[in-house]
Formats: structure tokens, C-alpha cells, sequence
């Protein structure tokens, strides 16, 4: 019978995080398609930031697990983080999937205002402003205590500041023309990414 070991094991729960992730994006995505984008900012910088953090949350993590080129960055597997990285998955996938929910035909993959964008405020949009973001966050955490390994763990952590710090003053910029003093409002009793901290 196939030995996969610990660390193997930890890979390939990993990689159904990972497929879970595809079939809520997919699934939103495509219902958020049906309400027509009207709007697009910074088109070529989106793509940009977007490549570079596919890169960090998928492209490294599949060299990783395809090839042997980053096994200088290995660590031995350890059951502690194991059990941290199910947990900051697992949190991660709820709020990714709640936020998916909540934002509803409202997402779109790239800075964009749609025909009938409305602005959402309720469900996990109560406290904070960017829940998915926040989902970001929560699965780079995951991603680097699920694989063994220092460049898949960086290079998660990166793709997140990337996508983040590139795009969330512009992102309430573009919120703030749109919606005006609602949004104005909005902000003076939400926090971005940590309820009640920041
Ligand atoms: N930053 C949010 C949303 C990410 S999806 C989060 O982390 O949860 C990105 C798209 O959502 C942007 O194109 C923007 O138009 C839209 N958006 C962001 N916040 C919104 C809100 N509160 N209500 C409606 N649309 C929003």
C-alpha cells in the first residue's frame, strides 16, 4: 500500500483546501457574471497584482508539491502547526465562503463597479470592511503551516501583501466615489481586516 507519512498527508489537505477554495470562487464568480461591469479601474496594474499573488498562493505551492527545486527551504513536520494550519484553513474557507455570500453579485475578481452594485454592510461586512481579504490573510497563515516549507509559507504571506497593500486604498477610494457618505458612514464604525483593532 502507498506510505504517504505525516508530511505528505499535510500536503494533500492542503491541496482539498485548495479545491474547496476553487469551487466557492468559481461557483460566485460565475452568478456575479450576470450583473454587468460598468466600471474598471487600473485594468493592467489589477492583472498585475493578481498574477504575482497567484503566483505566491498557487504557482509556488504547485512547484513545491510538482518538483523537488524548493526542498532547500524544507522544515520537518511538526503536529502543532499541522493543527494550526487546519484551523487557519478551515476559518479561512468559512469566511471566503461567507463573504462570497454576503457580497453576492457584487464580486468581481478585479476593482470594479457593476451595472446594479449595491453596497453591502451586513452579514460579515457588519464589522469589518474587507472579509476577504481577511480570508487572504487567514489562508497564507494556513498555507505556510500546511506545507512544510519556508518559500511556500513566504511566498503566500507575500502574495497577500501584494494584493492587499496594491489594492485597498484604492479599492475605498473607488468605494467612496461610488457610494458617498453611505460609504463615508460605513467606515466610521467598520475596521478593515480585525474586528474592533484594524
Ligand atoms: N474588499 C472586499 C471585496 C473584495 S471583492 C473584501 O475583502 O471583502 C472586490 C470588489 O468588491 C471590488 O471590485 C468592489 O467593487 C467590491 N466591493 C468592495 N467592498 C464592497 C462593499 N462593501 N459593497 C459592495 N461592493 C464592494
Amino acid at each position: 500500500m502507498l506510505q504517504i507519512g505525516p508530511a505528505g498527508t499535510s500536503k494533500l489537505v492542503w491541496l482539498a483546501f485548495a479545491v474547496c477554495w476553487g469551487v466557492i470562487r468559481y461557483r460566485y464568480a460565475r452568478r456575479a457574471r450576470r450583473n454587468r461591469e460598468i466600471e474598471e479601474q487600473d485594468r493592467s496594474y489589477e492583472i498585475l497584482l493578481l498574477t504575482l499573488s497567484f503566483a505566491g498562493y498557487a504557482g509556488i505551492p504547485v512547484l513545491y508539491l510538482a518538483t523537488s527545486w524548493l526542498s532547500f527551504g524544507d522544515y520537518p513536520f511538526q503536529p502543532i502547526l499541522f493543527l494550526a494550519g487546519i484551523a487557519a484553513s478551515a476559518g479561512s474557507l468559512w469566511l471566503f465562503w461567507r463573504s462570497h455570500a454576503d457580497l453576492g453579485r457584487n464580486f468581481s475578481i478585479k476593482l470594479v463597479i457593476r451595472e446594479q452594485h449595491a453596497l453591502v454592510t451586513t452579514g460579515v461586512y457588519r464589522l469589518i470592511r474587507h472579509p476577504m481579504y481577511a480570508s487572504a490573510l487567514l489562508w497564507s497563515l494556513g498555507q505556510a503551516f500546511l506545507l512544510p516549507n519556508w518559500m511556500t509559507g513566504l511566498a503566500g504571506l507575500l502574495g497577500f501583501c501584494v494584493l492587499y497593500f496594491g489594492r485597498v486604498r484604492r479599492e475605498e477610494t473607488l468605494m467612496l466615489k461610488t457610494f458617498g457618505d453611505d460609504y463615508r458612514e460605513y467606515m466610521m464604525h467598520t475596521r478593515r481586516l480585525v474586528p474592533y483593532i484594524y
